[in-house]
């Protein structure tokens, strides 16, 4: 990046209130530690052609550890599991939108975007990903946020969104968040608008790279290559990533999304387009990807866990909340974690003989939160904070 550009970035970041005085350098901005100055993309080694094609800058600290699931072995009632600990992919922030925000602010930055405009739930952890990394990246945000249950995950987030800087605006329903969220694109300062989930082709190779990441600790005989990978599946971006990624390393390894969200965002056909999106991407960008012989991809959706519905509680999942934090230190929610980990139980059951790898997409970092608490917030918000909640 130009010199000038640099300055003039460092500025408006200066201007939103994070990185100092206007023209202070990116680099005195406290949170930039937190970000790898590089790292080396298996993806880009497997496909050299790939490399530059495609908009990517570092942000995650990878490869990440895969370990047994020694912690809770008594709740899955065997061994033989493993956990990809993605949780840890960050200080800032962990889970598994990292990855994708490798390519996707990469591709704002490139694009000269000054402002992220986004939209998700009250405890959207794309949104809490998009506030952190967008700010510590010199972007003002903005997002929009539909209701959904409130949880003591939920208040968390919006305290963590708030702390970061992030201008938020109550959404309320659907149709009023899409509303607010164009009338919000429209006064933008030179937005770049990512979808609830940030799950398009070009982030989700985060997860092809992944899968790439995880062969390679098996060949160096960090963990057995496993017969089935559990990972939570919201818009399927995660599961079409690593399935592909299955698929590019030859492995017979199946790949399964327990459903979180509706059948509606999460099923078959969605994911089967994701990743034939995925794949004309590559093909068009390093066309060596074309002349590949890929075996059939192997994936299915475990739609047992999710209950109600996106973000309601059910008891499985309200017991699986401390065998969360046994495994990577933090409490365990029921929108993600603690529904993965449940299925992850029934699998393990069912399937005695398998080798198990639990895709672990909560992060375990937890970023600072608002201090004063729901007032740092705009008023819309304060009834979240009313009450006490159960988990
Ligand atoms: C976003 C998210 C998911 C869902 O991932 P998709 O790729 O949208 O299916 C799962 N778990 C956690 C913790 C998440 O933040």
């Amino acid at each position: 990046m130009a010199d000038g550009e640099d300055e003039e970035r460092a500025a408006r970041a200066g201007a939103a209130g994070a990185a100092g005085p206007p023209g202070a350098r990116l680099a005195v901005s406290p949170a930039l530690p937190a970000l790898p100055a590089s790292r080396e993309l298996p993806l880009f080694a497997e496909l050299p052609e790939l490399s530059g094609q495609v908009p990517w800058r570092p942000l995650a600290h990878a490869p990440t550890p895969v370990v047994p699931c020694a912690a809770i072995e008594k709740y899955l009632g065997r061994g033989g599991v493993w956990v990809k600990r993605d949780d840890l992919i960050s200080p800032l922030y962990g889970g598994n939108k990292v990855r994708r925000f490798e390519f996707l602010l990469a591709d704002a930055e490139r694009r000269g975007a000054r402002t992220l405009v986004t939209v998700g739930g009250l405890a959207s952890t794309q949104v809490t990903a998009t506030a952190l990394f967008g700010r510590a990246l010199g972007f003002a945000v903005t997002a929009v946020l539909f209701d959904q249950p409130i949880t003591r995950f939920g208040r968390g987030a919006l305290l963590a969104d708030a702390a970061s800087g992030a201008e938020l605006v109550h959404g309320g329903g659907y149709a009023t968040t899409a509303v607010r969220a164009i009338r919000v694109l429209r006064r933008a300062d030179r937005p770049y608008f990512i979808l609830p989930g940030a799950s398009s082709a070009l982030p989700c190779l985060g997860y092809v790279d992944a899968m790439l990441e995880l062969a390679a600790q098996v060949q160096r005989g960090e963990a057995p290559r496993p017969d089935r990978i559990v990972v939570p599946s919201g818009t399927g971006g995660t599961l079409a990533g690593l399935t592909l990624g299955a698929a590019v390393l030859g492995w017979p390894t199946t790949i399964v999304g327990v459903r979180i969200t509706e059948r509606i965002a999460s099923n078959r056909a969605v994911v089967r387009y994701e990743i034939g999106s995925m794949k004309r991407l590559l093909a068009r960008r390093a066309p060596r990807f074309t002349r590949r012989r890929l075996p059939p991809v192997r994936f299915e959706i475990d739609h047992r866990a999710i209950g109600p519905g996106y973000g309601m509680p059910t008891p499985a999942s309200i017991a699986a909340i401390p065998e969360v934090e046994r495994l990577i230190g933090v409490p365990g929610e029921v929108t993600y974690s603690a529904k993965a980990l449940a299925a992850l139980r029934g699998i393990a059951q069912e399937r005695p003989r398998e080798t198990l790898l639990l895709w672990q997409t909560l992060s375990s970092a937890r970023p600072p939160l608002a201090e004063g608490g729901a007032a740092a917030l705009p008023p819309a918000f304060a009834r979240f904070f009313d009450g006490e909640i159960a988990y």
